[in-house]
Protein backbone atom coordinates (compact mmCIF):
# COMPACT_ATOMS: atom_id res chain seq x y z
CA UNK A 1 0.00 0.00 0.00
CA UNK A 2 1.18 3.29 -0.71
CA UNK A 3 0.22 6.47 2.07
CA UNK A 4 -1.38 9.59 0.84
CA UNK A 5 -0.09 12.00 2.92
CA UNK A 6 -2.92 14.95 2.52
CA UNK A 7 -6.25 13.53 1.43
CA UNK A 8 -8.27 17.27 0.73
CA UNK A 9 -11.24 15.87 -0.19
CA UNK A 10 -13.85 17.48 1.65
CA UNK A 11 -15.46 20.47 -0.19
CA UNK A 12 -15.95 23.83 0.93
CA UNK A 13 -19.39 24.77 2.07
CA UNK A 14 -21.27 27.83 0.02
CA UNK A 15 -20.53 29.64 3.45
CA UNK A 16 -16.69 29.18 3.49
CA UNK A 17 -16.45 29.92 0.15
CA UNK A 18 -18.19 33.28 0.46
CA UNK A 19 -16.33 34.25 3.08
CA UNK A 20 -12.96 33.11 1.07
CA UNK A 21 -13.95 35.63 -1.11
CA UNK A 22 -14.61 38.48 1.33
CA UNK A 23 -11.16 37.96 2.89
CA UNK A 24 -8.99 37.39 -0.16
CA UNK A 25 -10.81 39.36 -2.71
CA UNK A 26 -9.37 38.59 -6.03
CA UNK A 27 -6.33 36.92 -4.66
CA UNK A 28 -8.66 33.37 -4.65
CA UNK A 29 -9.03 31.70 -7.39
CA UNK A 30 -11.10 28.49 -8.59
CA UNK A 31 -10.40 25.52 -9.89
CA UNK A 32 -7.42 26.08 -10.77
CA UNK A 33 -5.34 22.73 -12.34
CA UNK A 34 -2.69 21.83 -10.13
CA UNK A 35 -0.76 20.74 -12.96
CA UNK A 36 0.46 24.62 -13.40
CA UNK A 37 2.03 24.34 -10.13
CA UNK A 38 3.69 21.19 -9.93
CA UNK A 39 7.53 19.75 -11.26
CA UNK A 40 5.73 16.75 -12.60
CA UNK A 41 3.14 18.99 -14.54
CA UNK A 42 0.10 16.53 -13.59
CA UNK A 43 -2.39 17.13 -10.57
CA UNK A 44 -6.60 18.38 -10.98
CA UNK A 45 -7.92 21.28 -10.03
CA UNK A 46 -7.66 23.24 -6.84
CA UNK A 47 -10.85 24.09 -5.27
CA UNK A 48 -9.67 26.83 -4.37
CA UNK A 49 -5.93 28.44 -4.96
CA UNK A 50 -4.36 31.37 -3.34
CA UNK A 51 -0.80 32.80 -4.28
CA UNK A 52 1.29 34.19 -1.35
CA UNK A 53 4.08 36.15 -1.70
CA UNK A 54 5.46 37.01 1.78
CA UNK A 55 6.20 35.08 4.81
CA UNK A 56 3.42 37.48 6.82
CA UNK A 57 0.81 36.57 3.98
CA UNK A 58 1.52 33.12 4.80
CA UNK A 59 1.56 33.81 8.59
CA UNK A 60 -1.39 35.59 8.13
CA UNK A 61 -3.84 33.76 5.80
CA UNK A 62 -3.14 30.16 7.68
CA UNK A 63 -4.20 31.74 11.23
CA UNK A 64 -7.55 33.15 9.49
CA UNK A 65 -7.87 29.62 7.91
CA UNK A 66 -7.04 27.88 10.76
CA UNK A 67 -9.63 30.35 13.48
CA UNK A 68 -12.44 29.89 10.57
CA UNK A 69 -11.66 25.50 10.66
CA UNK A 70 -11.02 25.69 6.68
CA UNK A 71 -8.45 22.90 5.70
CA UNK A 72 -5.54 23.92 3.78
CA UNK A 73 -2.44 22.36 2.51
CA UNK A 74 1.02 24.54 1.33
CA UNK A 75 2.39 24.15 -1.64
CA UNK A 76 6.16 25.47 -2.32
CA UNK A 77 7.74 24.68 -5.62
CA UNK A 78 5.49 21.42 -6.14
CA UNK A 79 8.38 19.22 -6.52
CA UNK A 80 8.30 16.88 -4.51
CA UNK A 81 4.00 16.07 -4.82
CA UNK A 82 1.85 13.97 -7.00
CA UNK A 83 -1.19 15.43 -6.80
CA UNK A 84 -3.96 13.21 -7.76
CA UNK A 85 -5.93 14.37 -10.67
CA UNK A 86 -9.25 14.62 -9.09
CA UNK A 87 -7.63 17.63 -7.71
CA UNK A 88 -7.78 19.04 -3.99
CA UNK A 89 -10.13 20.79 -2.43
CA UNK A 90 -9.93 22.95 0.14
CA UNK A 91 -7.68 25.82 -0.20
CA UNK A 92 -4.38 25.90 -1.58
CA UNK A 93 -2.09 28.27 -0.70
CA UNK A 94 1.08 28.95 -3.23
CA UNK A 95 3.61 30.36 -1.61
CA UNK A 96 6.63 31.59 -3.80
CA UNK A 97 8.51 34.98 -2.97
CA UNK A 98 10.61 37.04 -5.38
CA UNK A 99 13.84 37.03 -3.68
CA UNK A 100 14.51 40.96 -3.48
CA UNK A 101 14.29 41.56 0.28
CA UNK A 102 13.38 38.08 1.12
CA UNK A 103 16.69 37.32 1.20
CA UNK A 104 19.15 38.59 4.39
CA UNK A 105 23.15 37.78 4.07
CA UNK A 106 25.33 38.47 7.30
CA UNK A 107 28.79 37.79 5.57
CA UNK A 108 30.40 39.13 8.58
CA UNK A 109 28.91 37.53 11.36
CA UNK A 110 30.43 34.40 12.42
CA UNK A 111 29.31 31.74 11.11
CA UNK A 112 28.56 34.30 7.85
CA UNK A 113 24.70 33.51 7.75
CA UNK A 114 21.32 33.48 4.84
CA UNK A 115 18.24 34.16 6.28
CA UNK A 116 15.43 34.00 3.84
CA UNK A 117 11.70 33.88 3.70
CA UNK A 118 10.43 30.28 3.38
CA UNK A 119 8.90 30.91 -0.53
CA UNK A 120 12.22 31.80 -2.31
CA UNK A 121 13.49 29.46 -4.30
CA UNK A 122 16.43 27.29 -2.66
CA UNK A 123 18.60 27.59 -5.98
CA UNK A 124 18.65 31.23 -5.98
CA UNK A 125 19.76 31.91 -2.46
CA UNK A 126 23.02 29.32 -3.23
CA UNK A 127 23.57 30.82 -6.20
CA UNK A 128 23.45 34.40 -4.10
CA UNK A 129 25.75 32.84 -1.68
CA UNK A 130 27.97 31.69 -4.34
CA UNK A 131 28.38 35.46 -5.81
CA UNK A 132 28.92 37.23 -2.36
CA UNK A 133 31.78 34.37 -1.90
CA UNK A 134 29.89 32.20 0.75
CA UNK A 135 30.39 28.51 0.36
CA UNK A 136 27.77 25.98 2.08
CA UNK A 137 24.79 25.38 -0.37
CA UNK A 138 26.91 24.14 -2.86
CA UNK A 139 25.04 21.21 -2.75
CA UNK A 140 21.81 23.22 -3.29
CA UNK A 141 22.06 24.91 -6.30
CA UNK A 142 20.50 22.58 -8.61
CA UNK A 143 17.32 21.37 -6.33
CA UNK A 144 14.09 23.05 -7.55
CA UNK A 145 11.23 24.34 -5.16
CA UNK A 146 11.37 26.78 -1.99
CA UNK A 147 13.40 26.91 1.01
CA UNK A 148 10.14 26.12 2.65
CA UNK A 149 9.88 22.86 1.23
CA UNK A 150 13.36 22.15 1.68
CA UNK A 151 12.81 22.36 5.50
CA UNK A 152 10.13 20.44 5.75
CA UNK A 153 11.65 17.64 3.31
CA UNK A 154 15.32 17.63 4.95
CA UNK A 155 16.34 18.01 0.90
CA UNK A 156 19.93 17.32 0.27
CA UNK A 157 22.39 15.95 -1.91
CA UNK A 158 26.25 15.76 -3.04
CA UNK A 159 26.50 15.16 1.06
CA UNK A 160 24.56 17.85 2.20
CA UNK A 161 21.33 18.49 3.80
CA UNK A 162 19.12 21.27 5.16
CA UNK A 163 20.17 19.83 8.29
CA UNK A 164 23.72 20.03 8.21
CA UNK A 165 23.14 23.91 7.25
CA UNK A 166 19.69 24.81 9.32
CA UNK A 167 20.77 27.38 12.43
CA UNK A 168 17.09 28.39 13.15
CA UNK A 169 13.47 27.94 11.26
CA UNK A 170 10.68 30.01 12.31
CA UNK A 171 7.85 27.93 12.62
CA UNK A 172 4.01 29.48 12.86
CA UNK A 173 1.92 26.94 14.69
CA UNK A 174 -1.71 26.05 15.16
CA UNK A 175 -2.91 26.04 19.05
CA UNK A 176 -5.62 24.73 20.41
CA UNK A 177 -7.14 25.66 23.55
CA UNK A 178 -10.30 26.19 25.71
CA UNK A 179 -10.33 29.30 24.79
CA UNK A 180 -9.93 28.38 21.18
CA UNK A 181 -7.82 27.97 17.83
CA UNK A 182 -4.70 30.31 17.95
CA UNK A 183 -0.99 30.63 16.56
CA UNK A 184 2.03 31.10 17.86
CA UNK A 185 5.21 31.71 16.08
CA UNK A 186 8.66 30.25 17.73
CA UNK A 187 12.15 29.98 16.46
CA UNK A 188 13.10 25.86 16.22
CA UNK A 189 16.58 24.50 16.13
CA UNK A 190 17.44 21.74 13.98
CA UNK A 191 17.33 19.12 17.59
CA UNK A 192 13.62 20.20 17.31
CA UNK A 193 12.98 20.11 14.00
CA UNK A 194 14.10 16.06 14.28
CA UNK A 195 15.59 16.09 10.92
CA UNK A 196 15.88 12.66 9.12
CA UNK A 197 16.72 11.63 5.64
CA UNK A 198 14.32 13.16 3.69
CA UNK A 199 12.37 13.90 6.77
CA UNK A 200 11.28 16.64 9.69
CA UNK A 201 8.36 16.58 12.62
CA UNK A 202 6.79 18.72 9.99
CA UNK A 203 6.56 16.28 7.09
CA UNK A 204 5.66 13.71 9.77
CA UNK A 205 2.74 15.72 11.18
CA UNK A 206 1.64 18.00 8.17
CA UNK A 207 -0.98 20.79 8.67
CA UNK A 208 -0.19 21.38 12.18
CA UNK A 209 3.16 24.21 11.66
CA UNK A 210 4.23 25.90 8.61
CA UNK A 211 7.73 27.02 7.95
CA UNK A 212 7.95 30.68 7.49
CA UNK A 213 10.96 31.49 7.34
CA UNK A 214 14.79 29.85 8.48
CA UNK A 215 18.64 31.01 8.86
CA UNK A 216 21.29 28.90 7.28
CA UNK A 217 24.80 28.38 8.22
CA UNK A 218 27.70 29.52 5.43
CA UNK A 219 31.42 29.75 5.34
CA UNK A 220 33.74 32.71 3.93
CA UNK A 221 35.11 31.12 0.76
CA UNK A 222 35.83 33.13 -3.03
CA UNK A 223 33.30 33.09 -5.62
CA UNK A 224 35.67 31.52 -8.06
CA UNK A 225 35.53 28.13 -5.39
CA UNK A 226 32.34 27.88 -4.79
CA UNK A 227 30.74 28.26 -8.46
CA UNK A 228 33.21 26.05 -9.48
CA UNK A 229 32.09 23.45 -6.61
CA UNK A 230 28.58 24.01 -7.52
CA UNK A 231 29.23 24.26 -11.11
CA UNK A 232 30.98 20.42 -10.60
CA UNK A 233 27.56 19.03 -8.59
CA UNK A 234 25.38 20.99 -11.75
CA UNK A 235 27.52 18.91 -14.29
CA UNK A 236 27.60 15.51 -12.42
CA UNK A 237 23.45 15.79 -11.79
CA UNK A 238 23.38 17.05 -15.73
CA UNK A 239 24.86 13.45 -16.67
CA UNK A 240 23.22 11.19 -13.97
CA UNK A 241 19.84 12.05 -13.96
CA UNK A 242 17.02 12.84 -16.67
CA UNK A 243 15.88 16.15 -18.18
CA UNK A 244 11.92 16.46 -18.48
CA UNK A 245 9.39 16.93 -15.84
CA UNK A 246 9.64 14.70 -12.64
CA UNK A 247 9.33 15.13 -8.87
CA UNK A 248 13.16 14.18 -9.07
CA UNK A 249 13.43 11.09 -6.98
CA UNK A 250 10.40 9.19 -6.43
CA UNK A 251 11.91 6.47 -3.48
CA UNK A 252 14.13 6.87 -0.69
CA UNK A 253 17.00 4.91 -0.59
CA UNK A 254 16.54 1.57 1.86
CA UNK A 255 19.65 1.17 3.95
CA UNK A 256 22.99 0.68 2.31
CA UNK A 257 21.22 0.64 -1.19
CA UNK A 258 19.71 2.95 -3.90
CA UNK A 259 16.10 2.43 -4.76
CA UNK A 260 17.33 3.36 -8.59
CA UNK A 261 19.09 0.43 -8.67
CA UNK A 262 16.38 -2.39 -7.15
CA UNK A 263 14.12 -0.22 -9.70
CA UNK A 264 16.61 -1.49 -12.77
CA UNK A 265 17.58 -5.05 -11.27
CA UNK A 266 13.51 -5.78 -11.27
CA UNK A 267 13.89 -5.43 -15.07
CA UNK A 268 11.69 -1.49 -14.83
CA UNK A 269 14.11 0.71 -16.50
CA UNK A 270 12.17 2.26 -19.22
CA UNK A 271 9.22 0.96 -18.12
CA UNK A 272 5.91 3.37 -19.17
CA UNK A 273 2.83 3.78 -18.24
CA UNK A 274 0.56 5.90 -20.41
CA UNK A 275 2.78 9.02 -20.17
CA UNK A 276 4.91 8.29 -17.71
CA UNK A 277 7.62 6.63 -18.07
CA UNK A 278 10.32 5.16 -15.17
CA UNK A 279 13.54 7.21 -16.94
CA UNK A 280 16.45 5.12 -18.87
CA UNK A 281 19.06 7.44 -17.51
CA UNK A 282 17.89 6.77 -13.67
CA UNK A 283 15.57 4.45 -12.85
CA UNK A 284 14.77 6.20 -9.68
CA UNK A 285 13.27 9.34 -11.31
CA UNK A 286 9.49 8.77 -13.26
CA UNK A 287 9.02 11.12 -16.05
CA UNK A 288 6.48 13.15 -17.74
CA UNK A 289 6.77 12.91 -21.29
CA UNK A 290 4.36 14.99 -21.54
CA UNK A 291 0.63 13.50 -21.70
CA UNK A 292 1.16 11.78 -18.42
CA UNK A 293 -1.58 11.98 -15.91
CA UNK A 294 -1.10 11.22 -12.00
CA UNK A 295 -3.14 8.29 -12.09
CA UNK A 296 0.02 6.60 -15.23
CA UNK A 297 2.57 7.95 -12.50
CA UNK A 298 1.00 6.75 -9.62
CA UNK A 299 0.71 3.04 -11.26
CA UNK A 300 4.13 3.04 -12.18
CA UNK A 301 4.79 3.35 -8.41
CA UNK A 302 2.63 0.60 -7.84
CA UNK A 303 4.32 -1.41 -10.30
CA UNK A 304 7.88 -0.50 -9.31
CA UNK A 305 7.40 -1.34 -5.43
CA UNK A 306 5.52 -4.66 -6.27
CA UNK A 307 8.55 -5.65 -8.46
CA UNK A 308 10.88 -4.33 -6.00
CA UNK A 309 9.72 -6.31 -3.40
CA UNK A 310 9.34 -9.46 -5.53
CA UNK A 311 12.74 -9.47 -6.92
CA UNK A 312 14.88 -8.03 -3.43
CA UNK A 313 12.39 -8.24 -0.42
CA UNK A 314 12.76 -4.66 -0.26
CA UNK A 315 9.73 -2.28 0.47
CA UNK A 316 10.42 0.66 -1.17
CA UNK A 317 8.98 3.69 0.64
CA UNK A 318 8.37 6.93 -1.46
CA UNK A 319 10.07 10.19 -1.00
CA UNK A 320 7.46 12.21 -2.59
CA UNK A 321 4.21 13.12 -0.85
CA UNK A 322 0.86 11.99 -2.49
CA UNK A 323 -2.00 14.64 -1.81
CA UNK A 324 -5.15 13.60 -2.92
CA UNK A 325 -7.34 10.82 -3.94
CA UNK A 326 -5.42 7.99 -5.76
CA UNK A 327 -8.08 4.94 -4.42
C1 LIG B 1 14.40 17.46 -11.11
C2 LIG B 1 14.30 17.37 -9.62
C3 LIG B 1 15.46 17.14 -8.87
C4 LIG B 1 15.37 17.04 -7.48
N1 LIG B 1 16.52 16.80 -6.77
C5 LIG B 1 16.46 16.73 -5.42
C6 LIG B 1 17.65 16.51 -4.66
O1 LIG B 1 18.75 16.39 -5.18
N2 LIG B 1 17.51 16.43 -3.31
C7 LIG B 1 16.31 16.57 -2.67
O2 LIG B 1 16.26 16.50 -1.44
N3 LIG B 1 15.18 16.78 -3.37
C8 LIG B 1 15.23 16.87 -4.72
N4 LIG B 1 14.08 17.07 -5.43
C9 LIG B 1 12.78 17.15 -4.72
C10 LIG B 1 12.34 18.57 -4.35
O3 LIG B 1 12.90 19.51 -5.24
C11 LIG B 1 12.71 18.95 -2.94
O4 LIG B 1 12.14 18.05 -2.04
C12 LIG B 1 12.27 20.37 -2.59
O5 LIG B 1 12.93 20.78 -1.42
C13 LIG B 1 10.77 20.52 -2.41
O6 LIG B 1 10.46 21.89 -2.26
P1 LIG B 1 9.06 22.48 -2.80
O7 LIG B 1 9.01 23.90 -2.44
O8 LIG B 1 8.89 22.15 -4.23
O9 LIG B 1 8.05 21.64 -1.92
P2 LIG B 1 6.59 21.15 -2.34
O10 LIG B 1 6.73 19.99 -3.27
O11 LIG B 1 5.78 22.29 -2.79
O12 LIG B 1 6.05 20.65 -0.94
C14 LIG B 1 6.61 19.53 -0.30
C15 LIG B 1 5.96 19.37 1.07
O13 LIG B 1 6.34 20.47 1.89
C16 LIG B 1 5.19 21.18 2.37
N5 LIG B 1 5.56 22.60 2.41
C17 LIG B 1 6.06 23.36 1.42
N6 LIG B 1 6.33 24.60 1.89
C18 LIG B 1 5.98 24.61 3.19
C19 LIG B 1 6.02 25.60 4.23
N7 LIG B 1 6.47 26.84 4.02
N8 LIG B 1 5.59 25.23 5.46
C20 LIG B 1 5.12 23.99 5.70
N9 LIG B 1 5.04 23.03 4.77
C21 LIG B 1 5.48 23.33 3.53
C22 LIG B 1 4.10 20.86 1.37
O14 LIG B 1 2.81 20.99 1.96
C23 LIG B 1 4.42 19.44 1.02
O15 LIG B 1 3.93 18.59 2.02
C24 LIG B 1 14.12 17.17 -6.82
C25 LIG B 1 12.97 17.43 -7.58
C26 LIG B 1 13.05 17.54 -8.96
C27 LIG B 1 11.81 17.81 -9.75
Amino acid sequence: MVVVDRLMTVSLSPAALASLERRFGAQVRFGIPLARYTAARVGGPAECLIEIESATALADAAAWLWAQGLDFLVLGGGSNVLVSDSGLKGVILVNKARAAGKVRFEARSQPPVVWAEAGVNLGVIARQAAVRGLSGLEWAAGIPGTLGGAVVGNAGAHGGDIAANLIVAEILQREQSAVGISTSISQWSPERMEFAYRSSRLKKAPGQALVLSATLRLESSSREAVEEKMEAFNAYRRQTQPPGASMGSMFKNPPSDYAGRLIEAAGLKGARVGGAQISLLHANFFINEGAATAGDIYALIQLARRQVRQASGVELETEIQLLGDFA
